[in-house]
């Protein structure tokens, strides 16, 4: 998707080899005009299957999902990364470790809001070593739903949750698929 890749090379900060960050559009900022052609770009790509439900990761995930639950007309619902006080059970939930933070997050769903009939697109921001897209994968199936594919804003292709996740089989759509962050500068597969 050339508008973003553009705003990459424009506004991304090489911080290592591995980390990019995009702050000023996505993961602090937003720019809602790019999330907006962002969603429906995810759209567009799905136009052959039926969804019924956006499922993503607080927070960054949120904003290019809700658009395209905008563009398909279903609900988005998204992981919490802690469980609040008045989420205690009914809850589906698996382990994320984070690969920038270091950290291992219990995600969690209610059980209200994913059902054995949806069917599910699944949306982040980046996809590095796939950690996040296992976990959440994993609610869907313990909500016996569907899992339609994969939705992702930046992958790094550098790194291997891309590759492993599409040879188990799950399709997935990367907007802009980084080849290398060497020496600072942003490099994209064709
Ligand atoms: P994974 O779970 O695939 O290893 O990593 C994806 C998650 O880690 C995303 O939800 C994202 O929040 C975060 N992440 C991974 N790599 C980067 C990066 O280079 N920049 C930023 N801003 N976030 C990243």
């Amino acid at each position: 998707m050339k508008l973003l890749k553009d705003k990459i090379q424009q506004e991304g900060k090489v911080l290592s080899d591995v980390v990019l960050k995009v702050d000023s559009f996505l993961n602090h900022q937003i720019d809602p005009m790019l999330m907006q052609a962002v969603g429906e770009e995810f759209a567009n790509r799905y136009s052959d299957e039926i969804i019924t439900k956006v499922l993503t990761i607080e927070s960054s995930g949120i904003a290019p999902a809700t658009f395209l639950g905008l563009v398909l007309g279903a609900p988005v619902v998204f992981a919490r990364k802690r469980k609040s006080l008045t989420l205690t059970d009914n809850l589906y939930s698996s382990k994320v470790y984070s690969f920038t933070k270091n950290e291992v997050n219990e995600i969690s769903v209610s059980k209200n809001f994913l059902s054995a009939d949806d069917r599910v697109i699944i949306i982040d921001d980046f996809l590095a070593n796939g950690e996040a897209l296992k976990g959440l994968i994993e609610i869907v199936q313990q909500a016996g739903a569907h899992v339609v594919g994969a939705g992702i804003v930046i992958e790094k292709g550098f790194q291997q949750g891309g590759q492993q996740l599409r040879e188990q089989g799950l399709r997935i759509e990367s907007l802009a698929n980084i080849k290398s962050l060497a020496n600072g500068k942003v490099e994209f597969f064709d």
